[in-house]
């Protein structure tokens, strides 16, 4: 593949010409800061390599699609996106967000690592492979929606209204990163989540606290439900909550053994004497990668404030969250929690249903995946960190495992990157060396049973 990375190499000052433009465009889908014109340049930007490109419209923002046929039979594609978090607090940034600025080999900009640094790196590298070879040796398809900064809010109806365009037999997945000593993250599935709020109500009003005697306590109520949620090892009650969850396999616990995770000095950093149940080890990784959770994420009833104020609040409310590990269904866990509640004599507690991702990953010794850390080895000359889940969520599934296609992760940030923060930024070296590993991808995709 040398004579392609010629290609980029001869080309270095227009791949960054090309993330300037996109980066000094501003596209923040919270505030609805132009996003068209950013869909319209990222369009541009498509058709500029060759792709078939348009935008599609969505009930949100639009999806901008395009596609480059190869000369064999499979199908890689690409999933970005092109919105961008806010750049507030704005008198925090060493230059403007979005005046893209180098200093010292780093390109700082808002968005430029959370994601237009790897949206255009994959343009860049369909551009030298076909600049090179003249055609690419698989199909490619680019998916890049304007609303993952968002919470992906009509990503998953996209898909499944658009199940021909969306098909591949991989997807890389939006981003990457290294580690603190450089070494670069593969990621190969996100814990999915369930997040709900349950109200507890019993009087229609506050009352003085003297009718506690007589008068039912919601925050009592509240506390006594969730009570019944967890065992004191940890361990959730629902009836079927661990059903659905796939054992970690041979290779899993491999990469989870040489997953950094300093566990003392992350204990002392927190000011813990223990992790839960006093976990140590292999154990304590994979209980931290592998298990679900069940978290109260607050909780809220009658008053906390300054003295006191002797009172019987009527209503007590709490968020919960549930990390979710495949095959784990939140639809189908927000009905065994509902039904168990009731069962528990809490049917009158509200269960509301605030947000639901469903687990998603691609097993370790999967052939794409590990096409992706051969690629690593090669182009970045070490091993690659393997996560088989991270414990955060996104919208993978809907896009990629609900049909079936393998999806991984890897990208062109770093370990101070500063996502959704001031100073964002990526290296170029990164850069240049993630264009390589997504020409190395392109050019050995079509050789996967
Ligand atoms: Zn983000």
């Amino acid at each position: 593949m040398d004579d392609i990375l010629q290609v980029v190499e001869e080309r270095r000052e227009v791949y960054l010409d090309w993330l300037v433009q996109l980066c000094q465009q501003p596209s923040i889908a919270a505030q609805n800061v132009g996003m068209a014109e950013t869909a319209h340049l990222v369009e541009r930007l498509l058709a500029g390599i060759g792709a078939s490109a348009r935008q599609i419209p969505t009930a949100g923002y639009p999806v901008v699609y395009g596609e480059v046929g190869g000369t064999g039979d499979k199908t890689l594609s690409f999933y970005n996106h092109y919105d961008v978090q806010p750049p507030e607090p704005l008198e925090e940034w060493h230059s403007d967000p979005f005046t893209p600025t180098v200093r010292e080999g780093v390109f700082y900009a808002r968005g430029v690592a959370d994601n237009k640094g790897n949206l255009v790196a994959r343009l860049a590298a369909v551009d030298a492979y076909l600049r090179a070879r003249g055609s690419l040796p698989v199909n490619v398809k680019f998916i890049f929606e304007g609303e993952e900064e968002i919470g992906s809010p009509h990503l998953a109806g996209f898909a499944e209204q658009h199940q021909d365009l969306i098909r591949a037999d991989g997807c890389i997945w939006e981003a990457g990163y290294c580690d603190v000593e450089g070494h670069r993250e593969v990621y190969l599935g996100l814990k999915g989540i369930l997040y709900v709020e349950l109200t507890a109500r019993q009087a229609n009003v506050d009352l003085h606290s003297m009718w506690a005697a007589i008068v039912p306590s919601a925050a009592w109520h509240l506390l006594r439900a969730l009570g019944t949620l967890k065992d004191d090892q940890d361990r959730v009650l629902i009836p079927g909550f661990y059903d659905d969850v796939l054992p970690p396999s041979a290779a899993d616990l491999e990469a989870l053994a040489h997953m950094p995770f300093d566990e003392d000095a992350r204990r002392q950093q927190l000011g813990l004497r223990a992790f839960i149940n006093g976990l140590t080890g292999p154990a304590l990784r994979e209980k931290y990668v592998f298990q679900p959770t069940c978290n109260i994420c607050g909780i809220e009833s009658g008053y906390t404030g300054e003295g006191l104020k002797t009172v019987l609040p009527h209503q007590a409310r709490c968020k919960l969250d549930f990390r979710l590990v495949p095959n784990q269904n939140p639809h189908k866990l927000f009905e065994q929690l509902q039904t168990y509640l009731a069962e528990q004599g809490f049917a009158d507690i509200e269960v509301r249903l605030s947000a639901a991702l469903h687990p998603a990953r691609t097993a370790t010794d999967h052939p794409f995946a590990q096409l992706v850390i051969r690629g690593v080895r090669e182009i970045y000359g070490h091993e690659p960190v393997v996560y088989p889940l991270i414990p955060g969520s996104g919208p993978m599934y809907d896009l990629c495992q609900r049909y079936g296609i393998p999806a991984v992760s890897v990208g062109v940030g770093n370990a101070n990157s500063r996502n959704h923060a001031p100073n964002e930024n990526i290296r170029l070296d990164d850069f240049y060396q993630g264009i390589a590993h997504l020409i190395f991808i392109l050019e050995q995709f079509d050789t996967l049973p």
